[in-house]
């Protein structure tokens, strides 16, 4: 089997800044690892604070002439990106899936997911406008006028390696911005491979610099301490959120946070069984339950406890583990050693604290970092998985008595990113639609991103939307012009 890290020649391992695929300047790569064997597959550029900066000086440089690059022109390029993500997909969903250990189906999913961002934004750069009214006494009329915000700094996780950057640096693009991304140290790969594909494309040197670094908090805080750079745009964890945007305060620079969840699907009595069992599949399974999204505490109506969690466990039971490039792989290994740990803890704590595992719960021995599907029953409130976001593919199960009861427990996290319910009856949906506080809610559906809707969280899920109409005004200013007219 051909080896898909060779899609990369070795220059497109360095760093990309401006025209160039060029080495850190102090020389310092790191190793990056497939999680299914954990050894190592690439070597890669390790930028520090230098670097980074050259990239905001190539960013910023190219700024202007970008902004004012028309519409349609940008809209052409990004297009031209779509189409290749999408002609090129078997080769970025196999090194997705070397770089981040989800099966192959699962990566080839991203990339459609990813590629759809440059085809929706595409369409959306040659929609940006303003208005033109008159002001209410009369006298004067009001323009507003939207102008990119400048240089981005976009940070992004391991997760969806291909489209947490792709659902930035598309709308940035199409805004009339110029970008720096910097990926997950884990998975550099796929954002360097998109680099590549958007410099064959045609996108200008200076518009796409990506900055591959395992010192994250030097490099991206020297940047964002430079008050050229005008917009942060931040996909990872809640705490990591937090440090970026007291950095960001320094600047007062725009930001855009989608940071971590902690989602309650909630099943009533009266579901069609069969939908929620196959919505809370997708929600928990979905990258392995590697997702921000992902179904974290799953709440069952004692009525039907029983016989929706013995069909969700013969489910979960029936996944198949192993390395994600082999056919029928349903779970691939998890990104990293420590995250196995986190789980397997996370389980012993629920155990000790009197839940009960129907499926699953034992680490395996062997190389890479797998752990198995995994069905709680009996989870008691103060388990700590009820609180933190597990990250991977554990299903603590809890039932519930009353809505007004279930509504309580989902919404007491700092969390709001997503929830999902599971009714046939319309008014009870829509009370937990608009009791649930959180940014989205799933109604007997466990998929809900799509790069034309708009995405994003409250509480400390974050701020800001990505993808839809929305995620194009994150990356735009307001100018108001008053016009004298009497
Ligand atoms: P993370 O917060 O550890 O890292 C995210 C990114 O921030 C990485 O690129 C990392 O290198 C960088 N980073 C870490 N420390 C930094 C610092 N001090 N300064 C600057 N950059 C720093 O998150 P992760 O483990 O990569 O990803 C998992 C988290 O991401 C989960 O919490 C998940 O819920 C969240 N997530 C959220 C969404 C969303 O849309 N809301 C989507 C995907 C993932």
């Amino acid at each position: 089997m051909s080896d898909p890290t060779n899609v990369l020649a070795l220059e497109h391992r360095r760093l990309r800044i401006g025209d160039a695929w060029r080495d850190a300047a102090g020389g310092a790569t790191f190793a990056v690892e497939d999680p299914a064997t954990g050894t190592t597959i690439a070597e890669v550029a390790d930028a520090d604070v230098v670097d980074g900066l050259a990239a905001l000086d190539a960013a910023s440089g190219a700024a202007a002439e970008w902004a004012t690059t028309p519409p349609r022109k940008r809209s052409e390029l990004l297009t031209a990106t779509y189409r290749a993500l999408t002609g090129r997909s078997e080769e970025i969903a196999r090194l997705i899936t070397l770089e981040m250990g989800k099966p192959l189906t699962e990566a080839r999913a991203e990339v459609a997911y990813g590629a759809e961002f440059f085809r929706w934004f595409a369409e959306e750069a040659v929609r940006v406008e303003g208005r033109y009214s008159t002001a209410p006494a009369g006298g004067y009329r009001i323009l507003t006028v939207p102008k990119p915000v400048g240089p981005c700094v976009l940070v992004t996780p391991w997760n969806f390696p291909l489209a947490m950057g792709a659902r930035k640096i598309a709308p940035a693009l199409a805004a009339g911005c110029t970008t720096i991304t910097k990926p997950a140290a884990q998975t550099p790969l796929t954002m360097l491979l998109l680099a590549r594909i958007m410099e064959e494309v045609g996108v200008p040197p200076g518009v796409v610099n990506v900055v591959t670094t395992k010192r994250a908090g030097r490099v991206v805080g020297a940047l964002l301490a430079d008050s050229r750079t005008r917009k942060l745009s931040f996909t990872g964890s809640t705490e990591v959120g937090r440090v970026l945007l007291r950095q960001a305060a320094d600047n007062v620079l725009r930001t855009s946070m989608e940071l971590g969840g902690n989602a309650a699907l909630i099943v009533c009595a009266d579901a069609d069984l069969d939908v929620a069992v196959d919505g809370a599949m997708v929600a928990k399974m979905r990258n392995i339950g590697e997702s921000c999204v992902a179904a974290n505490r799953i709440y069952v109506e004692e009525p039907v406890r029983e016989e929706f969690t013995a069909r969700f466990a013969e489910r979960m039971g029936a996944l198949s583990m192993g390395p994600g490039l082999d056919d029928g792989v349903d779970v691939g290994a998890l990104i990293d050693e420590a995250s196995v740990t986190t789980i397997d803890e996370l389980v012993a704590d629920a155990v000790d604290r009197g839940a009960r595992v129907l499926v699953g719960g034992e680490r395996p021995d062997g190389p890479g970092h797998f752990y198995p599907p995994t069905v709680l029953v009996n989870v008691p409130e103060d388990a700590r998985m009820l609180k933190a976001e597990i990250f991977g593919p554990v299903a603590p199960i809890i039932s519930f008595a009353s809505d007004d009861e279930v509504l309580a427990r989902a919404n007491d996290t700092e969390h709001g990113l997503v929830g999902y319910v599971f009714t046939r009856d319309l008014q009870r949906a829509l009370r937990f639609a608009e009791g649930l506080d959180t940014g989205m809610i799933g109604i007997n559906r466990g998929l809900i991103s799509d790069p034309s809707a708009p995405f994003g969280g409250v509480k400390q899920s974050g701020l800001g939307k990505e993808g839809a109409h929305e995620g194009i005004l994150e990356y735009l200013d307001l100018t108001y012009a008053a016009i004298d007219l009497p």
